[in-house]
């Protein structure tokens, strides 16, 4: 271990998430020597959100889409389109090199199977650009760990668990050293790059206090307990590196109440919302349920429930939403009358269940009698809409048909819209406007430069690759 310590590396590279270990491979690959500093403990915990994923969004020309062409302009569009505040030179970037960034992952043994799902629900656009990861996440870090110290190249660079980076040493804008928490001892390492692959701060919870307060206390994390934001709060706090973006905005949709408070990932996720109808503790609807399709609404109720008193709602459906949506981990709380549905959330908060029953009936009364009998169908809105207040614009069907179901609801937090700002070689900015001479940062580090406005699936994991490897190559391209 020693020897670890006692060297100068190349390149020292934070977090073992995708973009850290693309970052990692990217230097490994040119020969350089690399050590990766994780947080997390070797096991489930290490890799960050990237556990999660699923799906690397690119352009092609018809190539890999079943003759479907996602041209770079239909990629670079529709980023300008969902994210107008974004850094456009960044932007065109990360389209110009997204074919390139998969040939990339594909020379290091990460298999895609590239289907074209024509799902609207989901995303149009997604259906054409998405690379879906054979093996999801888990297979995408177990092979780019394998990959990075595979053969000779485990001579070279090393992935070092438990070891957290507590500070950062920079000089005059260039980099010396990190102090690293590893198994309780702080130890300096040094080296001639730093890149930050670190995640975003969504787990650290004095942080977010900050930001809203005490529904942190309700909230559920969808990622790592790791991802505090160590590193990109000394960055802008002690080194006055450039934000960008908005602290006040985060990705935010709703979770099962009864996840645990970190991982909450996607199984914990009620994606029935638009088939029923959502109320607060007092029993009261405040939202329109399906006013768009799921996609362009789901990252929102985190933030509608946490305006609402206690930050705690109920989703509340009938028998005749069961099979249109994907059925979270665990099981909904089930009544054969709506009195024993609302007297059974009363365990769960809910303060006013005479209430409840009141707006059901109000919104029953609102939807229309004529199309009571019509079955859902996810992939289309179907206009059928409740005139009450508020109103509903899709799916108002009566909650009439037993047994009935309901899911506590928590607000969750995927990330905050907020991160370090990079130049076109990654290389991070600070407040002056020039660029840290040998300080880079990659995925959810620096993701507001490109997603400012709006999470675009697919993109999350596709900056970290394209960006780790232009890291790793100090601004330039393999
Ligand atoms: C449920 C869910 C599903 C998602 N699905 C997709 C998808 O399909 N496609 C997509 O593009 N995006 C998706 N995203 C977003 C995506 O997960 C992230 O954008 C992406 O994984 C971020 O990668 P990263 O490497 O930057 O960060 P992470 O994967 O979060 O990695 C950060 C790493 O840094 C480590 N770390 C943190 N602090 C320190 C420190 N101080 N010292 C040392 N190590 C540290 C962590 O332990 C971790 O290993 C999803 C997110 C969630 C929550």
């Amino acid at each position: 271990m020693n020897s670890i310590f006692e060297r100068k590396w190349d390149f020292i590279v934070v977090g073992a998430g995708n973009a850290a270990l693309s970052a990692a491979n990217a230097a490994c690959d040119r020969g350089k020597h690399v050590l990766v500093l994780e947080a997390a403990p070797e096991g489930p915990y290490s890799g960050g959100n990237s556990r999660f994923v699923e799906v690397f969004r690119a352009a092609h020309n018809g190539e890999y889409g079943h003759g479907v062409k996602y041209t770079p302009e239909d990629y670079y569009y529709y980023m300008l389109k969902t994210n107008p505040d974004s850094d456009k030179e960044l932007v065109r970037i990360l389209v110009d090199r997204s074919i390139d960034m998969i040939k990339w992952l594909t020379r290091h043994n990460i298999k895609f199977v590239n289907e074209s799902i024509i799902d609207k629900q989901y995303d149009p656009d997604m259906a054409r650009s998405g690379f879906r990861i054979l093996g999801g996440g888990t297979m995408l870090l177990h092979t780019l760990r394998k990959e990075l110290t595979k053969g000779e190249r485990g001579n070279r660079c090393r992935l070092l668990y438990n070891a957290e980076v507590i500070d950062i040493e920079i000089e005059n804008r260039e980099f010396k050293s990190v102090t690293v928490n590893f198994n309780g001892k702080h130890i300096k390492v040094y080296g001639d790059n730093l890149i930050i692959a670190s995640g975003s701060f969504a787990a650290n919870l004095d942080k977010l206090r900050q930001i809203m307060g005490d529904a942190v206390d309700v909230l559920k994390i969808r990622g790592s307990r790791y991802n505090k934001g160590i590193p990109l709060f000394v960055m802008l706090e002690k080194y006055d590196a450039m934000g960008y973006g908005d602290m006040h905005k985060f990705h935010s949709p709703a979770a099962d109440a009864r996840a645990p408070k970190f991982d909450a990932g996607i199984a914990m996720r009620p994606d029935v919302i638009p088939y029923g109808i959502v109320v607060n503790k007092k029993g009261l609807r405040f939202h329109d349920e399906a006013p768009g399709y799921w996609l362009t609404h789901y990252s929102k109720w985190g933030g509608w429930i946490i305006e609402q008193p206690g930050h705690i709602a109920f989703s509340i459906f009938d028998k005749k939403a069961l099979g249109v949506f994907v059925p979270p981990y665990l099981p909904p709380v089930t009544a054969s009358t709506l009195e024993d549905l609302a007297t059974e959330l009363t365990k769960y908060g809910l303060e006013n269940p005479k209430q409840l029953i009141e707006t059901i009936h109000t919104f029953n009364n609102a939807c229309p009698r004529d199309k009571a009998h019509l079955p859902y169908d996810p992939s289309e809105l179907d206009h059928i809409s409740a005139n009450t207040d508020p109103p509903k614009s899709n799916y108002a069907r009566p909650i009439s048909t037993p047994p009935f179901y309901a899911y506590p609801l928590s607000p969750s937090l995927t990330f905050v819209y907020y991160s370090l700002k990079i130049d076109k070689a990654a290389r991070v900015v600070h407040k002056s406007g020039n660029p840290f001479v040998n300080v880079y940062a990659t995925g959810e580090t620096m993701f507001s430069n490109i997603t400012p406005n709006s999470y675009v699936g697919g993109v999350g994991i596709a900056m970290g690759t394209t960006f780790g490897i232009i890291a790793a190559y100090e601004g330039g391209w393999p």
